[in-house]
């Protein structure tokens, strides 16, 4: 995995798992508990090339395959010109 932070330069990682999420074509796949090595000092996360893989793939199950997730969410989308500021 990685040995330096290449925002950084920082030599201290730790693993963790963390939210996920996949964006292609305006279509969207959130991954829950990936495990990744994060930056102790910046907070960067570094995903394994397999990991992200897997994710893509588990994508297209889903988008292609009719795979059925774990659970679908509504998602707001909003325009920020569209937001009214706070009088
Ligand atoms: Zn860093």
């Amino acid at each position: 995995m990685a040995k330096i932070c290449q925002f950084c330069g920082n030599k201290n990682f730790k693993s963790v798992n963390v939210e996920y999420t996949y964006k292609k074509n305006d279509q969207l796949l959130m991954v829950k508990n990936v495990p990744c090595e994060q930056c102790e000092y910046c907070g960067e996360q570094y995903f394994h090339a397999d990991i992200l893989k897997g994710i893509e793939q588990e994508f297209n199950d889903i988008y292609s395959g009719g795979k059925k997730p774990f659970l679908e969410i509504r998602v707001p989308i909003q325009n920020f010109a569209d937001i009214r500021k706070a009088s």
